[in-house]
């Protein structure tokens, strides 16, 4: 439970961030909220040569109007999200599913960027962003770019980012009034899901599942089911074509398929897509 010993490197601006990760080289990592990282760290899991911290770039915590979308700076708070008006008012499946992350501790210092940038199948934002068609603005010693969510998620921990690159900001599109659900399946309440659920609904309903897989995943068979005309319960019955779920203690690979497709009829029925 003692990590490998690692060089500490604090960041006072963006700019500073992007050198010291050149200077460190591939195995230099970012900390934001820690909470994903000191865990894995702590396991021998990871062994970063060099930590560069970027725990207080308060000028990459924010929820602001974009236009017709939100943006989010990558520092955000879990708190932050769950508290914020605008995202309740727009995409509150954000301000929802920030809300169940965890405890209150875990949601006082994990970040949305944290949260996306590891990549983790078991986590809940990466559903949600998923379901929104969220795009990622990433910089880097190349420049800016915009990854969208669906191309970001590669491997298990991987992801789209390369090593010397800082995830910026979340850019969601609002969906005022638009139906959502987030159904999260777990046996006790501040625990992570054995199986989840982010659902939007409206004319193109959109759905991220959780820990149905090694990256976090759309249902796509889902939306075409839907955009066929299925009703929410047939539809439902697509929720792990083409998926392999994972086996743990929690759950076997049947036990989260028959999870999937029940939680999946549940959102749909919730989000009014059917
Ligand atoms: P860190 O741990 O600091 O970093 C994680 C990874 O992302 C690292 O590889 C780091 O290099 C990279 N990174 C961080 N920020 C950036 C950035 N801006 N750009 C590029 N790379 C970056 N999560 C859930 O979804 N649901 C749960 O129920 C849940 N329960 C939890 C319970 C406990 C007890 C704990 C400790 C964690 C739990 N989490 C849960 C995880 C939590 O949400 C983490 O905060 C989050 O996953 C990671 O955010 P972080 O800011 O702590 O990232």
């Amino acid at each position: 439970m003692i990590p490998a010993a690692f060089d500490y490197r604090r960041a006072s601006s963006l700019s500073e961030a992007l050198q010291l990760l050149s200077e460190g080289g591939e195995d230099a990592k970012l900390i934001a909220g820690g909470h994903s990282l000191l865990p894995l760290m702590k396991l021998r899991l990871s062994s970063p040569s060099t930590l560069v911290d970027i725990g207080r770039l308060s000028d990459l915590s924010y929820v602001r109007e974009d236009g017709d979308r939100v943006a989010i700076g990558a520092l955000t708070r879990h708190r932050d999200l769950q508290t914020s008006d605008l995202l309740r008012s727009h995409v509150p499946l954000i301000a929802h599913v920030a809300g169940q992350v965890g405890d209150p501790q875990v949601r006082h210092r994990g970040t949305i960027g944290g949260s996306i940038a590891h990549g983790d199948p078991a986590s809940d934002l990466p559903a949600a962003c998923l379901a929104l068609g969220a795009t990622f603005k990433v910089e880097g010693p190349g420049g800016k770019r915009a990854i969208d969510a669906s191309d970001f998620f590669q491997g298990f921990l991987e992801t789209a980012l390369s090593p010397d690159e800082v995830l910026v900001e979340v850019s969601v599109p609002k969906f005022t009034g638009v139906g959502w659900s987030f159904q999260k399946f777990n046996r006790r309440a501040q625990d992570w899901a054995i199986v989840g659920v982010a659902a939007l609904g409206g004319d193109s309903p959109g759905l991220g599942l959780i820990n149905m897989g090694p990256i976090p995943v759309r249902a796509t068979a889902v939306e075409s089911a839907l955009a066929s005309g299925a009703n929410a319960a047939e539809a439902a019955t697509h929720a792990s074509d083409g998926l392999d779920p994972p086996s743990d203690l929690n759950a076997t690979p049947e036990y989260r398929r028959h999870l999937a497709e029940v939680l999946v009829r549940r959102a749909l029925e919730e989000a009014g897509t059917a």
